[in-house]
């Protein structure tokens, strides 16, 4: 255990991992300075509340490096390429993340982690995992970048026997020494690349959660990059490469045999040459890219030794989060659904790909994404779009080019109210059988606070839509 006392620790940005670990180090002694770019009231009272335990607070320049700091402990937020940082690799100073300081302040006995990253699909199949875990009788815990803080798990009272851990690309990016039993990338397609600042640089924080692990590493065989970056890491002796397909598994792969998830990869019985997991019918939603999410929780528990039965009971335990591929009403023979969550365009594509024919209401913050491989993929089952947001252009465009056919309604506004004239504008497209489908392929913020007030805003306006029965 390291000896915080007196250490100098600037933590950077004030908010959910911020102010836990302000207080973590503070408790063992460290000196402690929060730096916050913002400065408004609410910031204020945080601040007012961490000076009464003898911690410093700087509001509104999150930009300078306190004197004497020893190490950064940053919000997983913090781009890289932030003038703090800058200062703090100019004076020798290191950063850690949240996950980064839970690592490093767990205690000896702690509980290992089984780890799952990749563009989509993240909190899912952490859920799902940590219902395996529980199934199969383990104390545990869905944690990290799902909402639960991973300091608050690491140092709180209850005992646990493993972790199920949703790692972001962020919070990889500053946890150089996390060393996990068993991680999954679930899948690599482009985003977050203004903050990562290239495609290669997003990949290798990704492949971060393979280094050092100790039993298995998964990986998509679907998606090749995600075994390159297995290749690359460097893990300890006998740790195995365990993949995971939609088709007929290959040895030390799981995979789907005529409706049945199975294992070929840990087979206790050797005269069997395949171990039977569940039914694809066990899985919700039995999407295909939803069983692909199973099949990496069911490697990963399978790895810390859980049986085929609790992989069973632990998938039909599983209830999916809301905003995601959500119902959400059946209006005038039109069905509503919700897939806010869809915050970029992969996870956009694969809820295209489960519907047809759509109208598609799209748009929002891009986060540097293209639109063309999306659009060309999905057009043939396009009966319209509405277009929202601030980057609405952009798929605007890649519609032009690759759908012209598509009637388009591009509604130029990025109020929180423009949600309702969305789904008005596309209740007006959509016939009969048709799917109107919230998958905007980017990010909420331009006019939301989150996804999930996108989803509920979307869900309201569908409602209303159903009261007035004009559709
Ligand atoms: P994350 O935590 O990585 O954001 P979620 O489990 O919350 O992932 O799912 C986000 C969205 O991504 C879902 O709404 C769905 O549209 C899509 N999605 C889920 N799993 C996958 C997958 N394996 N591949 C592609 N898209 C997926």
């Amino acid at each position: 255990e390291l000896d915080w006392r007196g250490k100098h620790v600037t933590v950077a940005g004030l908010g959910v991992s911020g102010i836990p670990a302000a207080r973590a180090l503070a408790a063992r002694g460290a000196v402690v300075t929060v730096v916050n770019d913002g400065d408004d009231e609410r910031s204020r009272a945080q601040a007012a509340e961490l000076e009464a335990a003898g911690i410093t607070v700087r509001l509104g320049d999150g930009a300078t490096l306190p004197a004497g700091t020893e190490l950064i402990v940053t919000a997983p937020g913090w781009q890289p390429d932030k003038p703090l940082f800058a200062a703090a690799a100019e004076a020798g100073v290191e950063v850690w993340g949240d996950v980064e300081l839970a690592w490093r302040l767990r205690g000896p006995d702690a509980a290992p982690w089984l780890a799952i990253t990749g563009t989509n699909g993240k909190t899912t199949t952490t859920r799902m995992l940590a219902s395996i875990l529980e199934a199969a009788g383990l104390r545990t815990a869905a944690v990290g970048n799902i909402g639960v803080s991973l300091l608050d798990a690491v140092l709180g009272d209850e005992k646990y026997d493993v972790l199920a851990v949703e790692l972001s690309s962020y919070q990889l990016h500053w946890a150089p020494s996390v060393r996990a039993h068993s991680a999954a990338v679930l899948n690599l397609a482009p985003d977050h690349l203004d903050w990562h600042g290239s495609m290669e640089a997003y990949a290798a924080d990704k492949g971060r959660i393979y280094e050092g692990n100790q039993v298995a590493c998964v990986y998509n065989v679907a998606d090749p990059l995600t075994e390159d970056l297995v290749r690359e890491a460097d893990v300890e002796e006998g740790c195995r490469a365990i993949g995971f397909t939609l088709g007929t598994p290959g040895p030390s792969q799981l995979g789907v045999v005529e409706g049945i998830l199975v294992d070929r990869a840990f087979v206790e019985n050797r005269q069997k040459n395949a171990q039977e997991l569940a039914e694809v019918a066990d899985v919700r939603p039995p999407a295909p890219h939803n069983i692909a999410n199973a099949l990496a929780a069911a490697a990963l528990a399978r790895a810390f030794g859980v049986e085929p039965q609790a992989v069973r009971d632990g998938l039909r335990a599983f209830r999916p989060d809301p905003h995601r591929i959500e119902l959400v009403e059946e209006v005038g023979g039109v069905t509503y659904v919700d897939d806010s969550k869809a915050t970029n365009t992969h996870a956009a594509e694969a809820s295209l790909a489960a519907y047809d024919p759509i109208v598609w209401i799209a748009g929002g913050l891009a986060k540097g994404a293209t639109f063309d491989e999306l659009v060309e993929k999905s057009a043939k089952r396009l009966r319209g779009v509405v277009l929202i947001g601030a980057d609405r252009a952009l798929i605007r465009e890649a519609l032009a080019r690759h759908a012209p056919e598509v009637p388009v309604v591009d509604l130029d506004r990025t109020d929180t109210g423009a949600m309702s004239e969305a789904v008005r504008e596309a209740a007006r497209l959509a016939r009969p059988g048709d799917t109107v489908l919230l998958a905007p392929a980017c990010a909420s913020m331009d006019m939301f606070t989150n996804y999930n007030k996108r989803g509920e805003a979307f869900a309201d306006a569908v409602r209303a839509l159903a009261a007035t029965g004009d559709a």
